[in-house]
């Protein structure tokens, strides 16, 4: 695939090293080895982004990973694994550096549904939004939430024939099931700046795709 120029933008290498470990789960070494060639990031295959918060992983290189996935599975092929690999993102950044600490509360469990998940998409925007140079804002209309991200880290300088920042949706449905206390929602995102949109924007149904058992 052609280079992306860099961005000047970061986010936390911890992002970067959790979505290669999701990869390297499914694909092997190998398989990651021949990615990050693809995505012309040679210089990562023996010094994955390390294991910490600091903002040192250009948006143009973690862009360049999400192409590179497409360009070696196709959009479908391609969509899967980054799913995949938003739901690690979720398990091992969002929950497991606390940020959903307080979904444990007796407080919380008690609200409304729906203010669950608008109390939970507001704790995820604060924490992208702090360990990246991504500004994410969640506005609020009678059945969705619209969950925006504005200079967005997956789709930087690429184009595609549709929206194709799968690895946020995964992230938001994983994080959505364990906010709710288990159920799926449906996320879309409807707008994308690859696709020659202003920003990259989800649409998240404020009902759940079917009841709980
Ligand atoms: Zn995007």
């Amino acid at each position: 695939m052609k280079s992306i120029p860099k961005s000047g933008h970061y986010i936390a290498n911890k992002l970067g090293y959790v979505t290669l470990l999701s990869l390297v789960d499914v694909m092997g070494k190998n398989g990651v080895n021949a990615l990050l060639n693809l995505a012309n990031l040679r210089s990562w295959t023996n010094s994955y982004p390390s294991d910490t918060l600091e903002k040192h992983v250009d948006f143009a290189d973690y862009s360049a990973i999400n192409g590179a996935l497409d360009d070696m599975y196709g959009p479908r092929g391609a969509r899967g694994l980054a799913l995949r690999s938003g739901r690690a993102t979720f398990e091992i950044v969002l929950k497991g550096m606390g940020v959903f600490h307080s979904v444990g509360d007796f407080a919380f469990k008690i609200l409304p549904a729906q203010a669950k998940l608008k109390i939970g998409l507001g704790m995820v925007a604060r924490f992208l939004s702090q360990i990246s140079d991504q500004k994410i804002t969640i506005v609020e209309k009678p059945d969705h939430f619209i969950y925006t991200i504005e200079k967005c880290s997956v789709c930087w300088g690429r184009h595609t024939e549709g929206p194709t920042c799968n690895i946020a949706v995964g992230m938001l449905q994983a994080s959505l099931k364990w906010i709710s206390g288990g159920s799926e929602f449906n996320v879309v995102e409807t707008e994308c700046v690859a696709v020659g949109d202003k920003v990259c924007a989800f649409t998240i149904d404020k009902n759940p795709l079917e009841p709980k058992p």
